[in-house]
């Protein structure tokens, strides 16, 4: 049973990659990493109930836990090349996980194939369900973007737009479904449950960011880190912050407001760039669909504060996701 899925994924994920010299089905994979290039290696879980609600489609679960780790890669600069899968499946009815398998191996495959990713291999047990991903990606030595290279007077920007994924969690959690109403709920679920990893952004990046990192925990949070790495402070405009027209159509200004600031699983970048080179980096990103928006600036001090649209600094709340919070 268990050789019977791992054939099916593999079946489902196949790509053919010159520098897999041995891939899924034996005790270790091979691969051949390209000569002078630095390896960039990533892994992140998703648990049922914490990462994605309960009742999610299997695909949408393959397709996630494969983009937040791509995510990370391109928060580095670096282009993704090989997987690992490590998955933990209730005990229930053949056919129930035959269907799951199937559909989690499509959504995971509806992503890295673009990307040309290959799985080479991984682990699956029994368990409350859980999915561990793990990414080897190529970064040039010396050229990955890290959280720590961000200078006082640099501009700070965001990729795409902020909170539509958590607007969507919040929404699915007050019983809202994908097929009713005006198209709003299922785009921001869709935001949810298929974030986009901005890799051609995090390529284009390089040489020009001075520091970067993935919105995974909410803007504030994960701005925070990158504060706390480069050993600065920011300052940001939560009117120059980029929303949808959705989330500003499903929700009032300041809920909205809210969801940009400290809603975790955009999965967008954020980082920083001096002030000669925001105009051209905006231009390059613009082309990519995904487009830079500034929001603010690098300070010598602590911490990251809010300006409103009044001015007036902001007191916020909830300053983002964290797991191991009292
Ligand atoms: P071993 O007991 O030697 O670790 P396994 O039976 O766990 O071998 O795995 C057999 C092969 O299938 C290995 O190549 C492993 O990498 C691969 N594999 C197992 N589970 C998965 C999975 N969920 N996704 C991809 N490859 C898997
Ligand atoms: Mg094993």
């Amino acid at each position: 049973m268990e050789f019977q899925l791992i054939d099916r994924i593999r079946e489902r994920t196949a790509q053919g990659r010159e520098d897999v010299r041995l891939g899924i089905g034996d005790d270790a994979a091979l691969v051949a990493p390209p000569p002078g290039q630095e390896i960039a290696i990533a892994i992140d879980t998703l648990v049922e109930g914490v990462h994605f609600p309960q009742g999610t489609a299997p695909a949408d679960i393959g397709w996630k836990s494969l983009a937040v780790n791509l995510s990370d890669l391109a928060a580095m600069g670096a282009s993704p090349a090989w997987a690992l899968l490590a998955l933990t499946l209730p005990t229930q009815a053949a056919a129930q996980t035959r269907d799951f398998i199937d559909g989690f191996a499509d959504g995971f495959a509806a992503l890295a194939q673009p990307h040309r990713l290959a799985l080479i291999g991984g682990d699956t047990t029994r368990g409350a369900l859980s999915i561990s991903v793990a990414v080897h990606g190529f970064v040039p030595p010396g050229k990955a973007l890290t959280r720590a290279g961000a200078r006082a007077g640099d501009v700070v920007l965001v990729t795409g737009t902020l909170g539509d994924a958590a607007a969507g969690l919040q929404l699915l959690q007050q019983g809202a479904r994908i097929d009713e109403g005006d198209g709003r709920a299922a785009y921001l679920i869709e935001r949810l449950n298929r974030p986009t990893p901005r890799l051609a952004a995090g390529l284009a990046l390089r040489e020009r960011a001075s520091a970067c990192i993935d919105i995974s925990d909410g803007l504030l949070a994960d701005l925070g880190h990158i504060c706390a790495a480069s050993g600065l402070g920011a300052e940001i405009d939560a009117a120059l912050l980029p929303r949808s027209s959705m989330l500003l159509g499903a929700f009032d200004d300041v809920a909205a407001r809210d969801f940009a600031l400290s809603g975790g699983d955009d999965y967008e970048l954020c980082f920083t760039v001096p002030p000669a080179r925001v105009a051209e980096v905006q231009t390059d990103l613009a082309r990519m669909g995904c487009g830079a928006t500034r929001i603010g600036r690098m300070l010598e001090s602590d911490g990251v504060r809010v300006r409103d649209v009044h001015g007036q600094w902001l007191e916020v709340a909830r300053r983002g996701w964290d797991h191991f919070a009292a």
